[in-house]
């Protein structure tokens, strides 16, 4: 598991960002979900509680929590950027259908780095890697048809 909110928040106060209740929020909300939300499905679900919030509110604290470190920005193709709250090591299967985004996660990649280092002389810092398809619903849904 990662960090707590609480955990989190200590670390951002650290950095000297001001808390507020949008940032809890945000936070929060990122740190529950498993969906890889996009600014805008934030927005959706926060924006009852929060009327007087925009989107670029919160653009602007996702931008700030990248920067801190607490998440990562996820940019697949031309898609508005996901945002993921666990910055354990794993990777992404995306589904073309339907956009969902399912972690996975492959340990004996890290012996591509290894690998690579090897080879080209590089002090290698990291790698990415998407797997696509279709998730399990569409791929049935499909057969149905
Ligand atoms: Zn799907
Ligand atoms: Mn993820």
């Amino acid at each position: 598991m990662g960090a707590t909110v609480e955990q989190a928040l200590e670390q951002l106060k650290s950095t000297g960002v001001r808390m507020t209740p949008q940032r809890h929020a945000i936070l929060s909300f990122l740190m529950h979900s498993m969906t890889h939300p996009t600014a805008d499905e934030i927005y959706k679900s926060l924006s009852p509680s929060f009327p007087s919030m925009s989107v670029a509110t919160i653009y602007n604290n996702l931008r700030l929590f990248v920067e801190a470190g607490l998440i990562r920005e996820l940019t697949y193709g031309d898609d508005s950027s996901r945002f993921d709250a666990d910055l354990s090591e794993h990777y992404h299967a995306i589904c073309r259908t339907c956009g969902t985004i399912v972690d996975f996660d492959y340990p004996p990649l890290t012996e591509v780095e290894i690998a690579a280092s090897k080879e080209t002389g590089f002090r290698v810092e990291g790698h990415r890697m998407e797997i696509y398809g279709q998730c399990a619903s569409c791929a049935s849904r499909h057969k149905a048809n």
